[in-house]
């Protein structure tokens, strides 16, 4: 901002003594200089001080520019009132001398002070002529701190008037730049009370901003989130800035180094302006390969020029370039700003707001600092304010966008699970229906694994598969369980006369005749050789077995069956039937249907035998 030109100011008052005309003559102009004089014990004429304060302006050239005391100026000197207004020039090299006398109509010895509310001069020199005049205090920018004539940001100079004294006080101001003298007269108590307030508000100002920078950094720290220590950098060389501005940097951080009181306020500019590009460029998340991006470097790059030339460069000329550096870095982020909010990027409209606060702050504070504007104290106050309204806006803009971040890792993770609960269903479904096909297959296997494929009937395999379960069910229950062996006679003949061919279709005509026949749910008929088959009948007894036998004997005989030739075929079949016994086991029932269907054989065909209930040895 503006800064500062630094002005150089040099401030001269002679206090002359006007002795007797104290008190009754006090608001009286001077015949010679046509300046009033002040009572020092009137409040109401030291609130309106600028009534009594007359001035001369010397530029160069002329004999007052270079004269080194008040006794040596002219004696004609001609003197302006200052009328009320305060004294602000902009742009000048002339050499101020500052007029006041003052009258004390009290009728006790008191001190009061002169005070000059600017903290940025370069030299200032107060004369006051009283009954023993002191030493003229030189001091200003271009001095150690400790010159001041009292350790305090603005200039203070005591003024003890005895009962009815008058002193003239003379203020010499150079300034090679904008000159800014606002001038108050105070009691020690005023002094005291003004100051106890101004630092109250400038400590709750700096504090605030010291425990934003804090903060942020310690979230970069934790988050590593780079915009997070751009702006803890912006809000520390805004402090500093300010810092210098006001005069505490010059009184608390280089109160010796009287060539950096003056450097160290482009510095800071410059380094407020690097922060402020680096934050914005961070902040409002600019695509690298875009325009803005372009020029946020640009931006960057000639804060880090400047920065440099503030070493190089003579005070007055870089305390412009840089104020007009600042003003350019902040009018671009404000357009960039724009461009982001237009491209929809919601937080850049907190921005945009702390940035238009700060754009008019700090308009009106480098106009103030320039000279153009009065009451550079208020205008303090007001960038201040601007700054702190700025860097809340800027913090709250942050937490908006934390929380649109947020909101977008939210989204992706809905998606993300949305998908992946999508995929789960989809993975399922596709292996129920597999694993619903693998069960189809594996019912189709079981049936061809268990099944004869030319009669349809269950095969040996299913038969030794429930054999011993039937013999141990038979054990538990005390039901009966009664096997069946049945066998085609001459079977081979049949082949012999009509073929293989017809020979098949026989055996599917003994299939159906047995399958007629086995009418519980539980009979099992089995094919389980060549022309050899089987009942598994449980529950039935050797008496109903046979029944069933010779049922199926008989239709089996008289099934018309008639060869390829033409002629008709006889089959006539064999069975073997055995109950299980108490304690046998299932080898030894099946050799007891054996042995019966072989007797059936041998006794010649065509007929059912009831094995014996001897146990097989
Ligand atoms: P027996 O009265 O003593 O049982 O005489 P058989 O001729 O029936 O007995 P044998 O054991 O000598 O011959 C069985 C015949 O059954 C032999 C074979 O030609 C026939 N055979 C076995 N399996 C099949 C088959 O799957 N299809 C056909 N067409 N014939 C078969
Ligand atoms: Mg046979
Ligand atoms: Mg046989």
């Amino acid at each position: 901002m503006s800064l500062l030109t630094r002005l150089f100011v040099a401030v001269s008052f002679t206090l002359i003594t006007v002795g007797t005309l104290a008190g009754t003559m006090a608001t009286t102009p001077d015949s010679n200089t046509g300046c009033r004089t002040l009572d020092a014990a009137d409040y109401l004429a030291r609130q309106s001080l600028m009534d009594y304060v007359c001035y001369h302006s010397a530029p160069p050239g002329d004999p007052a520019h270079e004269a080194p005391s008040p006794d040596q100026l002219a004696e004609g000197i001609q003197w302006t009132p200052a009328n009320g207004h305060d004294l602000v020039f902009s742009h000048t090299n002339s050499v101020y001398w500052v007029r006041l006398q003052v009258v004390n109509s009290r009728s006790s010895r008191q001190l009061w002070y002169l005070k000059l509310n600017y903290p940025l001069l370069d030299e200032v020199t107060f004369w006051h002529s009283g009954q023993a005049p002191a030493d003229p205090i030189v001091t200003g920018d271009l001095h150690p701190f400790a010159s001041r004539g009292v350790d305090y940001r603005y200039f203070l100079l005591p003024v003890t008037l005895d009962a009815g004294e008058s002193q003239i006080i003379t203020l010499r101001v150079k300034s090679s730049g904008a000159l800014n003298v606002p001038l108050s007269f105070e009691t020690p108590g005023d002094v005291i009370s003004h100051s106890n307030h101004l630092t109250l508000t400038h400590g709750m100002f700096y504090g605030a901003l010291m425990v934003f920078a804090a903060f942020n950094l310690l979230l970069f720290f934790s988050a590593g989130t780079v915009y997070y220590f751009y702006n803890a950098f912006y809000m520390a060389t805004m402090g500093l800035f300010l810092f210098a501005m006001g005069g505490f940097a010059n009184q608390y951080f280089w109160p010796d180094s009287t060539g950096f009181a003056n450097t160290s306020i482009p510095l800071a500019l410059a380094l407020c302006a690097l922060s402020m590009t680096l934050f914005g460029g961070s902040f409002l998340e600019i695509d690298k390969k875009t325009q803005p991006a372009m020029a946020i470097k640009v931006l960057a790059w000639c804060c880090a020029g400047f920065f440099a030339l503030t070493f190089l460069l003579p005070y007055t000329k870089t305390i412009l370039l840089n104020t007009v550096l600042t003003l350019t870095v902040i009018a671009s982020l404000f357009v960039i700003a724009l461009i982001r909010w237009r491209q929809g990027y919601q937080p850049a409209v907190w921005y945009i707001a702390s940035w238009l606060i700060m754009l008019i702050g700090a308009l009106i504070y480098a106009l103030a600092a320039f000279g153009y504007l009065n009451d550079f104290l208020a205008q303090e106050s007001l960038m201040q304010m601007a700054v702190g309204g700025q860097v809340i806006l800027l913090n709250y803009a942050m937490v908006q966008r934390w929380r649109l971040l947020n909101q977008k890792l939210l989204a992706v993770e809905h998606n993300a699970r949305t998908e992946l609960e999508f995929k789960v269903h989809e993975r399922t479904a596709q292996l129920r229906n597999t694993m619903r096909e693998l069960e189809k297959a594996n019912r189709q296997l079981a049936t061809l694994s268990l099944n004869d494929s030319l009669t349809g009937l269950y095969n040996r395999r299913h038969m030794d598969n429930v054999l011993p379960e039937l013999c141990a069910e038979a054990r538990r229950t005390g039901q009966p369980l009664t096997l069946a062996l049945i066998d085609a006679d001459h079977f081979k003949t049949i082949n012999d006369t009509w073929g293989h061919g017809f020979g098949d279709s026989c055996l599917q005509c003994i299939a159906e005749v047995l399958t007629r026949h086995v009418k519980r749910p539980r009979d099992i008929a089995i094919r389980f050789g060549g022309e050899e088959f089987a009942l598994l009948l449980p529950g039935t007894d050797i008496h109903g077995a046979q029944k069933v036998c010779e049922g199926i004997l008989h239709n089996a005989e008289r099934s018309s069956l008639t060869g390829p030739d033409g002629t008709p075929a006889r089959i006539t079949l064999s069975a073997g039937i055995a109950s299980l016994i108490a304690g046998e086991d299932k080898d030894a029932f099946f050799s007891r249907a054996d042995n019966a269907l072989y007797q059936a054989k041998q006794s010649g065909r065509n007929r059912t035998v009831v094995a014996d209930e001897i146990p097989v040895s």
